[in-house]
């Protein structure tokens, strides 16, 4: 069993977007399922919605899982294993308040030293504990020896029990921390391997070392992406709008396109156009770049036009308000000077929209549109053109620009006769 566990905390980012492909790739790959965990435990962070948003992004994108579970239905189970870790003694209660904790902190700060939990609560005697009416969270013992495994993508690690250190599993209100959480999930679930970014690579050996207290022996998996940079070099956040899913989208890229990107992002593939199924074909994890790869959205565009080439011309029609083959084929030919289908419409819109015509052509453009609206039906560019100056006297640059004008909202652009075969039977709509 695979799983994807976004936090219904934000919008989707691109870095999370990637996490959910490459999970959905590898479960397909080795014919385990896919689950959708929400991480919805820090009730503080979650927002309203964000769940369903999420998902609907993984419909959208084609990400087939098994089923969507979320994370606060096992509360239950996080403190029953809680328990059963103070009973076996490898968790303890501690009273340590915040303010102290906080005083201890600043203190290895002074001191310029990492901060580490100083056992204080480990050393009490049972009759302190038993009669303590002061409020506690409940600590896991620091592991005896270091704690070792091997990620898939960056190669073998090694923690040393100080750097795990006695952290918390339940909070004061008994709520579980993210990494208890995660650790009794990931077993629950039976997960075989975590695809996840490298932001959470040093909470895998706290994992693991809660999962081997509980006496659990499967050895789960792990591969951490790197991370994704921007332009600058920096990661890429909310101050990028394109590290949002929603934004790419709005700003017309496809989802093949966004995907297609993504799989691609540092990473070594046989080819650079392919489709999600495609990729299932070919993709390795151990391939994936060890070093962070940079976002670069003038590539997205080009996958994105590639994408856009590549598709159904009547679907492609849709994205452009209409729902025909033929306008397809006309904003396939808009592709030379556009990549997004935000653009795509924007070229067809002004094809049928209230043309602005300068000036300088205003009076032959009125000739020129009186002529075709009286006009009968070319199948050819070329008969409509000698229909119109053989009716209005208008050859050369008197002719071409203004009528460009008329038929593309336009001065500049692609070949009227490339654009005519598709346009003809909207003739009378564009010149009205
Ligand atoms: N909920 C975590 C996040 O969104 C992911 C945790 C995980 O994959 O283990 O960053």
């Amino acid at each position: 069993m695979l799983r994807f566990a976004p936090s219904p905390t934000g919008d989707m980012h691109i870095g999370n977007l990637r996490v959910a492909l490459f999970n959905y790739i590898v479960s397909r790959q080795r014919d385990e399922d896919l689950i959708i965990r929400i991480e919805d435990t820090d009730k503080e962070r979650n927002i309203e919605g964000k769940d369903a948003e999420i998902v609907a992004l993984l419909d959208l994108f084609g990400i087939k899982y098994k089923e969507v579970i979320y994370q606060s239905k096992n509360l239950k189970f996080h403190q029953a294993l809680a328990v059963d870790l103070l009973h076996k003694k490898k968790a303890f209660n501690c009273f340590c308040t915040n303010e102290e904790l906080e005083r201890k902190r600043e203190e290895a700060k002074k001191a310029k030293k990492a901060y580490r939990y100083d056992g204080t609560c480990l050393k009490l005697p049972p009759e302190e504990v038993i009669d303590n009416p002061k409020p506690f969270s409940v600590r896991i013992k620091k592991p005896d020896s270091p704690v070792k495994f091997t990620d898939i993508i960056k190669g073998e690690f090694e923690f040393a029990p100080d750097d795990i250190d006695s952290f918390i599993i339940l909070r004061v209100d008994k709520t579980p921390t993210y990494n208890f959480a995660c650790a009794v999930d990931d077993m629950l679930n039976d997960i075989s391997l975590v695809i996840r970014g490298e932001d959470h690579l040093s909470n895998t050996p706290k994992q693991i070392h809660i999962r081997k207290e509980l006496g659990y022996e499967k050895d789960i998996e792990y591969a951490h992406l790197p991370i994704i940079l921007n332009q600058e070099g920096k990661k890429m956040s909310k101050r990028d709008n394109a590290s949002s899913v929603k934004w790419l989208l709005e700003e017309g890229f496809l989802p093949s396109a966004i995907a297609n990107y993504l799989i691609l992002l540092g990473n070594k593939t046989p080819k650079e156009i392919f489709t999600l199924d495609e990729a299932v074909e070919f993709f390795e994890l151990k391939n994936i770049s060890k070093s962070p790869a940079k976002f670069d959205i003038d590539m997205l565009r080009h996958i994105n036009r590639e994408h856009l080439k590549n598709m159904d011309e009547k679907e492609l029609s849709r994205y452009v308000g209409f729902a025909d083959g033929d306008i397809g084929a006309l904003a396939k030919i808009y592709l030379e000077e556009a990549s997004t289908t935000k653009e795509l419409k924007e070229k067809i819109s002004k094809i049928f929209g209230k043309k602005d015509i300068p000036d300088e052509y205003k009076e032959n453009a009125e000739i020129i549109k009186k002529a075709i609206q009286e006009a009968e039906f070319f199948e050819e560019f070329d008969d409509l053109k000698k229909y119109i100056t053989d009716k209005t006297g208008l050859k050369g640059k008197n002719l071409f620009k203004p009528l460009r004008i008329i038929l593309t909202g336009s001065e500049h652009g692609p070949d009227l006769s490339d654009i005519y075969k598709y346009l003809k039977n909207y003739i009378q709509e564009v010149v009205k």
